[in-house]
């Protein structure tokens, strides 16, 4: 019962004469001769001589060409560093950590002094960095303080590709500082021949190709459309390895928990087959919250010749590059950040890739050697269902933090930013309106106090307020640990075999009438104990993230210093600490409806408690709740919950709710809720047309 596939399609690359040298060059070679054979490597000169030459330029290089691992270090070699760092956006995390690991083992230098990276709470450079990876999140950031840039003597905007909404934004800023500061470079690399755009949007400027080494990659559809994409993932993998020659197996998932699942079923089918012969194959997951050392096993060699496979979310379409891949497994999903207009918020969610995507992916089998990919979609699903390129961020997402950033960069009229595709307006108008309901801009879209501190903080906008207020309320102490604990992917794990003594010890924190709560408990109970590992392990809990909470807690208080809010204990009056959530979440409120069901007090639409709450598990079934996000699987599950009351409500989200609210019906204050919102609207429409004015005359 595999899926039945069609062959259907041949890629028409060049074959070269270096298939067979390469399959296991990694092992032969050393560093110096691995980075010698990189496509890049046999333009380096002429490379080099048009960058002296030009201040922007568009590298355009197939995946694994070299763009990210090399660029930074020939601009070293060629000097550039002695006038300023030479730096390397990366839309991801990961591959901003990983590449720096990298380029510092072929520099043969220690990871965070010439070459270093930086990362939402993460700092890992020097005075001496030269070379510095960095998401390009932070660079926009560090445009806040530094307009021009100064430090830099070149930027790579790496991933352009991509199109991420911190990148496009700094296309916006970096086109800017281009026409103020002379001597610096700006390149932007992509993986895709999309290039041109780049090159208008800057001004015709240069586009150079590193000449491509590809390999054939046969490629086979599905004949129909597949009900399970797990299960036809580990089918389809098991079938590589037990029937397939030699070489690696890549299969795309849409995230973390498809990617376990993978994993998990892949081990199991092998356990009882290996017992019958089969050889042993090294199962590896890589996605963007696995702990890092475990993410540095994907580049290594199995042990004794094994086969791996590497399950992957889109993280290794373009970003990272695996030597040795032979065979692909596509799904055909990824996870997308997406703006929701029914619940009126970001979320993410599972969606079918790009045909774009899809040719990537599939060009992942032919990097050293011809290759064999897998389509776990019929050429059906890909014609008609498919789009042919992504859709940028900015034009799918909620745009509240670019807004706060730009406004403060004194950005008066957002629509005139230079965009390369500008964001809907109807999106620029919802998430003006989100942050003007937390009061961080006032009617005339301008940046209020409130919203000028909100800046200052890594962190989304309504967590940013829950700081700034939590110092006036005088909970700042309890809420700075809970916004940490909230900033790290999974504090809690549950070790297969073993759940129900993990829940059990799990839920000693639970505070019944918060999951926040619940987590201020816990860190509370580590630092009694000494901040003690053990105890972590005891308790099942990750102790990398607990580590990671401390540190990032020490960032946010000395963020906190630096903008005179005071660092204040409400000792144990924790309803304090409720109240404080709720002025700065009063928007992701919902009322009781039934047992562990709730309506969204704005929407009307259902929302469920999840399994994982403390209220959930407690039986608590309070009238009124706020949540920290939804997370939507098969039904909308409320991620973090803390029960308020209904007062709170009326008196901190007065825009929302008045006490009458609920013998009002759904329809009159919907009814409320659109005559604010186009009030508002009005009146940021007439502070703009003044502005106007004001320019004119
Ligand atoms: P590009 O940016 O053009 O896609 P890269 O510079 O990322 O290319 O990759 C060049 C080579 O460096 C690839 O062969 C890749 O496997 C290798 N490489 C990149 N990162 C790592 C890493 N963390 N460990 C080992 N090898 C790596
Ligand atoms: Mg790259």
């Amino acid at each position: 019962d595999s899926v039945d596939y069609k062959k259907s399609q041949q890629f028409a690359d060049i074959m070269t004469d270096k298939s067979e040298a390469v399959s296991d060059f990694a092992k032969r070679n050393t560093i110096k001769q691995q980075r010698e054979y990189l496509p890049v490597y046999a333009v380096r000169e002429e490379l080099l001589k048009i960058i002296r030459e030009n201040t922007v330029i568009i590298v355009v290089g197939e995946t694994g060409s070299g763009k990210t691992t090399q660029l930074t270090q020939y601009l070293h070699e060629d000097g550039f560093t002695k006038r300023g760092i030479v730096c390397c956006t990366q839309p991801r995390r990961v591959a901003a950590m990983s590449v720096a690991k990298r380029v510092s083992e072929e520099m043969g230098v220690k990871l965070g002094e010439e070459v270093g990276y930086a990362i939402r709470f993460e700092d890992c450079t020097s005075e001496s960095t030269v070379i510095k990876y960095m998401t390009d999140g932070i660079l926009l950031r560090e445009s806040l303080n530094e307009p021009d840039l100064d430090r830099y003597s070149a930027v790579i905007m790496d991933e352009a590709h991509e199109r991420s909404l911190n990148t496009d934004v700094l296309f916006g800023l970096l086109r800017d500082v281009i026409s103020r500061r002379q001597d610096l470079k700006l390149i932007v690399t992509s993986a895709t021949m999309d290039a041109d755009k780049f090159s208008a949007f800057f001004g015709n400027v240069v586009v150079y190709n590193i000449p491509g080494r590809t390999f054939p990659v046969e490629t086979f559809f599905s004949k129909n459309t597949v009900e399970d994409y797990v299960d036809a993932a580990v089918k389809q993998t098991v079938q590589l390895h037990l029937g397939a020659p030699d070489g690696d197996i890549l299969v795309f998932m849409p995230g973390q928990e498809d990617i376990d699942a993978t994993c998990e079923m892949v081990k199991e089918k092998l356990e009882s087959l290996i017992e019958e012969g089969a050889k042993p194959l090294s199962v590896l997951p890589i996605y963007s919250q696995l702990p890092t050392d475990l993410q540095a096993k994907i580049f290594q060699k199995a042990e004794h010749g094994m086969r791996k496979v590497v399950v992957a979310t889109n993280i290794a379409e373009t970003s990272l590059t695996v030597d040795g891949i032979k065979y692909v497994v596509d799904s055909g999903y990824c996870k997308l950040k997406v703006y929701n207009p029914r619940i009126g918020m970001d979320a993410l969610q599972v969606f079918p890739i790009s045909q774009a995507n899809a040719s990537q992916r599939a060009g992942r089998a032919g990097r050293t050697g011809p290759g064999q990919c897998f389509r776990l979609y019929s050429e059906r699903n890909f014609r008609d269902e498919m789009l042919k390129t992504n859709v940028p961020e900015i034009q799918r997402t909620n745009l509240s933090n670019v807004i706060l950033l730009l406004k403060s960069l004194k950005v008066q009229d957002l629509m005139e930013f230079h965009f390369m595709d500008p964001p809907p307006s109807e999106n620029m108008m919802n998430s003006m309106y989100q942050l003007w309901i937390l009061g961080a801009l006032d009617n005339t879209g301008e940046l209020t106090d409130l919203g000028r501190q909100m800046v200052e903080f890594p962190l989304d906008p309504a967590m940013s307020k829950m700081v700034i207020v939590s110092s006036m309320m005088g909970c700042s102490a309890e809420m700075i640990i809970i916004v940490s604990m909230l900033s790290v992917p999974s504090i809690f794990y549950r070790p297969k075999g073993r759940e129900e003594e993990a829940i059990s010890k799990q839920e000693k924190f639970q505070v019944p009438e918060s999951d926040h709560l619940t987590l201020l408990h816990l860190y509370q109970q580590w630092k009694l104990n000494g901040y003690s590992a053990t105890w972590c392990t005891d308790h099942f809990i990750h102790v990398k993230a607990m580590k990671k909470v401390r540190e990032i807690r020490q960032q946010l208080k000395e963020i906190m210093a630096s903008l005179e809010l005071k660092l204040i204990s409400c000792g144990s009056d924790w309803d304090i600490v409720r109240k404080c959530i709720c002025s700065a979440y009063f928007h992701h409120a919902a009322r009781l409806k039934g047992i562990g069901e709730y309506v969204n007090l704005r929407t009307g639409m259902p929302c469920h408690l999840h399994p994982t709450s403390a209220l959930y598990g407690m039986g608590m079934t309070p009238d009124y709740i706020v949540y920290h996000e939804l997370i939507m699987t098969i039904k909308e599950y409320m991620q973090c919950v803390t029960a308020v009351d209904g007062q709170w409500l009326a008196e901190l989200g007065p825009m929302f709710f008045s006490l009458k609210d609920s013998s009002q019906s759904k329809a009159e204050s919907r009814k409320k809720f659109v005559n604010e919102r186009i009030a508002m609207e009005n009146e940021m429409k007439e502070a703009q047309e003044k502005i106007e004015q004001m320019k004119k005359e």
